[in-house]
């Protein structure tokens, strides 16, 4: 039988040799004498886990010292709230992108805290293309701006750190350890794990310190990032198995040769798939070509009546996972770190097999 593919966007897409190795230690972790997930957050094991995983963070991303790295729960969604709690510090006005669907999210949220400037909107051409930056228009007295590196639904992705006098927020949760980023560029960066990271459950953030402490005034305490960063992300109980399995695929990550290795490999799968869909003919992505996303590529079928028989055909040639959005509808092959480059290879020989016969 042919080996599995899984394009799924989530809740989690993982490396089969973590995954394995999760199984064969999943009845005694280490030298615990139980599972990960029975163990105290507290004790000497997973203090020391949760160590080991955040130094791995910091090394394969480069994380500057002046930064916190929290591993807290509430998704993305959560940061939704968090960033403008933490980040108004007495404004209130944010500059947000709107770029697609999880910016629209980020924005609706955040107007419940404070004024929102939308700098930018792609809702006009579909969130299929980038305004250039030039044009912005930014609200230079804002608190920050926000924006999200690559739009997971439409498959949009910036190719460039918007450069403004005031923090710079990203949403990086279907880009985040896909390619090398200068962190210092960034006063929060944040992501659910459930991408590139490990299991839908942990939420990673990464704050500059001088951006901690002072939150819009009688907001939850576990929003308040002091809390947590005080804490060790230890407040309450943390997410820990998700945690454990985050550390697993940062271990990977690291020999896998980091993630610039990654980025090589990432650039490679994306490029043979859009190309593979711009030759045919009869497969198509709506999306401006410079800002095409390495992680997710849609793509639609000439004539969408076939559309059920390529996702059935697809499936059961172990290729999962491969329908599309439903506000864009057709196909979307999520290409996470965790898809091996011979996924790719055989969807694209399915996808021409396809067309020969139906197209
Ligand atoms: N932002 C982006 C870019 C996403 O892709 C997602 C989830 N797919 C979210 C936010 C929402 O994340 P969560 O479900 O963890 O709240």
């Amino acid at each position: 039988m042919s080996e599995i593919y899984n394009f799924s966007a989530g809740p989690a897409m993982l490396p089969k040799p973590v995954l394995r190795q999760m199984q064969e230690e999943l009845l005694e972790y280490e030298n615990a004498k139980a599972s990960v997930m029975e163990i105290s957050h507290r004790g000497v094991d997973f203090m020391a886990l949760a160590q080991k995983a955040e130094q791995d963070l910091r090394d394969l991303m480069t994380i500057p010292s002046n930064y916190k790295v929290l591993f807290l729960q509430g998704g993305a969604s959560a940061q939704f709230s968090m960033v403008p709690i933490n980040l108004l510090r007495g404004k209130n006005t944010a500059n947000y992108a709107n770029t697609g669907h999880w910016s629209v999210k980020a924005i609706a949220e955040a107007q419940r805290y404070s004024k929102v400037n939308i700098c930018t909107d792609s809702s006009a051409n579909k969130f299929t293309d980038i305004e250039d930056f030039s044009n912005w228009q930014i609200d230079e007295s804002a608190a920050y701006l926000h924006y999200t590196p690559n739009e997971t639904i439409a498959g949009l992705e910036f190719d460039f750190i918007p450069e403004v006098d005031m923090p710079v927020v990203a949403d990086m949760s279907s880009t985040i350890l896909s390619r090398e980023i200068d962190v210092s560029k960034f006063g929060v960066i944040y992501a659910g794990a459930q991408k590139n990271i490990g299991p839908a459950g942990l939420t990673i953030v990464i704050v500059r310190e001088d951006l901690i402490g002072e939150v819009v005034p009688k907001q939850p305490i576990l929003f308040d990032y002091t809390t947590q960063a005080n804490n060790d992300s230890m407040y309450n109980t943390p997410s820990t198995f998700p945690w454990y399995a985050a550390g697993r695929v940062f271990e990977w990550l690291k020999e896998k040769g980091g993630i610039a290795e990654m980025a090589k490999i990432n650039e490679r799968k994306a490029n043979k798939l859009y190309q593979a869909i711009d030759q045919s003919g009869f497969y198509s992505n709506p999306v401006n070509p410079k800002y095409r996303s390495w992680m997710n590529v849609p793509f639609i079928l000439a004539d969408n009546s076939l559309d059920k028989l390529f996702l059935e055909k697809s499936y059961n040639a172990n290729l999962l996972a491969l329908k599309g959005h439903k506000s864009v509808g057709g196909m979307r092959a999520s290409i996470y770190n965790a898809m091996p480059e011979s996924g790719v290879d055989t969807l694209i020989e399915f996808m021409a097999d396809f067309e020969k016969q139906h197209g």
